[in-house]
């Protein structure tokens, strides 16, 4: 496809260079030797087709062709000058006009003076036989006429590319700054969705890492007096593991202390980096750490690293604070809301579930039939009242919260503990039988017969009684809890201190 616009525009020029001259040959008086020019006229006919042929053939070449056709084009032009009065020739104007196209075709001084340099060869090798009749100062004149004509095309054309590029680079900038915006939304988007804390960590350093174009970035937030590693990309887990830094020390300590944002060229020509090793062992440069600000708080450290030095702006500072003021507020309301779900979930006085959650988790393992088997233990503290009746509530207290935390500690990770009310307790056992779960009833039995208690009215000693049992098929979360409490009542009935299953 021949393109429009140039091609057509140059095709045109020459269509009507070549009438011009036809005409003005034909309308003005003169004693040029007309065989020879039309001979001329016909091969610039031919070269000329030839030329836009092959620009329509292959329209990738058009600028190759042009500037190859210029050589012909130029020597046509002295030829016509010459056999129409040479220095006296009314088409040595047609020099500035081949001038003009070829600067404003290839934008660029280089191609104006090139074809500045190039006419004025051709011109004095056609033309030379006529100097003599000129005199040189004319001769000068002339072609200093056609370099300034160049230097002039030259010149626009350079304008108006710089102009361009002004545009382009402001085009992109504004692309830039758009991008930017949508990619904010998205986050805001994303870290409004977030229900823990964990989550709105990663999103923050993904966020970064993105938006600054950062390869490493992490997230400290503080624990005490010391400043937690909680997420991170573009590092090695095993340099961060229990990694902390003190607050006030290195780059993210001074951050967090002052609550202002810093940015570093180089890290590594900071002599009081806190974390030297990481810095040097992964070339990390330049750097850029923001504090996490709630009202009253500092929630953490974002912090992003380069590996060019000072290649973090003043803008990286700004949009890392936007993003550091995002994640501040999505803190704050995971946070709320875990605490708000774990006083949902949690018994204040021995911080094990609560029987409620407890229930939902159990109903929730029945019904998804995750686990092939499931046990479960029901626990009560053997004469509690006459503990509390001797000791005080106080120690009954003490007493408690040191069997709920026995009965935690005492299975496995899997495992559900819950406060069944009172002094009673409940566990559920996934894929446990009930030989396993009345092994693990006899440990925490055993455990706690041997294990004296240390309470604010000296030591004191309980045994427990705890009921076994394993769900049947069928079964729903009340039966499997009214057969444990049978079991646990069997083991009361028995005579306390032990263990039994129904
Ligand atoms: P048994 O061996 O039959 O279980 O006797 P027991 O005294 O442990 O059982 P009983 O049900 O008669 O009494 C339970 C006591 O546990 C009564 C109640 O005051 C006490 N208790 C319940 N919850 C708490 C608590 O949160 N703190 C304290 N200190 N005591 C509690
Ligand atoms: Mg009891
Ligand atoms: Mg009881």
């Amino acid at each position: 496809m021949p393109r429009p616009g140039k091609d057509v525009l140059f095709a045109a020029l020459r269509v009507s260079s070549l009438v011009g001259a036809i005409i003005w040959l034909r309308v003005r008086p003169n004693s040029f030797d007309l065989s020879a020019i039309y001979s001329l006229l016909g091969i610039f006919s031919i070269y000329s087709l030839m030329l836009y042929a092959m620009v329509m053939a292959q329209p990738a070449w058009a600028p190759k062709l042009y500037k190859t056709f210029l050589v012909p084009d130029l020597i046509f032009l002295s030829l016509l000058v010459r056999f129409t009065g040479s220095t006296l020739s009314e088409f040595e104007d047609a020099y500035f006009l081949l001038i003009a196209l070829h600067t404003f075709y290839y934008q660029s001084m280089r191609a104006g003076l090139a074809t500045a340099g190039l006419s004025t060869a051709f011109y004095i090798i056609f033309n030379w036989q006529s100097f003599a009749l000129v005199h040189w100062s004319d001769l000068v004149l002339r072609l200093s006429f056609l370099f300034l004509v160049a230097l002039s095309a030259g010149f626009l054309t350079w304008e108006v590319r710089s102009a361009h590029g002004r545009l382009a680079e402001s085009n992109k900038n504004m692309d830039h700054k758009l991008d930017q915006i949508t990619a904010l939304y998205q986050v805001s988007q994303e870290l409004g969705k977030a229900e823990t804390q964990a989550q709105v960590h990663k999103l923050a350093v993904d966020a970064t890492s993105v938006l600054l174009g950062a390869p490493v970035v992490y997230l400290l937030r503080p624990e005490g007096s010391w400043l937690r590693f909680v997420a991170w990309l573009g590092l090695d887990e095993n340099l961060l593991q229990g990694r902390s830094v003190q607050t006030g020390e290195g780059v993210v300590g001074k951050v967090f202390r002052s609550r202002e944002p810093q940015i570093l060229a180089d890290i590594q020509a900071y002599p009081e980096s806190a974390l030297a090793d990481l810095d040097q062992g992964c070339n990390l440069r330049a750097v850029v750490s923001a504090p996490i600000l709630s009202e009253n708080r500092t929630l953490g450290v974002l912090n992003a690293s380069r590996l060019e030095p000072g290649s973090f702006t003043n803008e990286d500072l700004e949009l890392l604070g936007v993003l550091a003021s995002m994640v501040a507020s999505a803190l704050q309301r995971t946070e709320q809301y875990e605490s708000t779900k774990r006083q949902a979930i949690t018994d204040p006085k021995t911080e094990l579930y609560n029987y409620r959650y407890f229930s939902a988790l159990l109903d929730e393992y029945i019904f998804n039939r995750d686990c092939k088997q499931l046990s479960v233990l029901m626990l009560d503290i053997d004469h509690f009242k006459h503990i509390n009746d001797t000791y005080g509530h106080q120690a009954g207290d003490e007493v408690l919260n040191q069997v709920a935390a026995t009965f935690a500690a005492a299975v496995r990770s899997i495992d559900v503990v819950a406060r069944f009310g009172g002094e009673e307790f409940v566990a559920m056992l996934p894929e446990c039988s009930i030989e396993e779960a009345i092994q693990v009833g006899e440990r925490i039995r055993n455990r706690l017969e041997n294990q004296p208690m240390q309470t604010c009215a000296g030591e004191i000693r309980v045994t427990v009684s705890l009921g076994a049992t394993s769900l049947l098929q069928g079964e729903s979360v009340q039966e499997l809890i009214s057969r444990v409490d049978h079991a646990l009542y069997k083991a009361k009935e028995s005579g306390r201190n032990r263990v039994r299953m129904v």
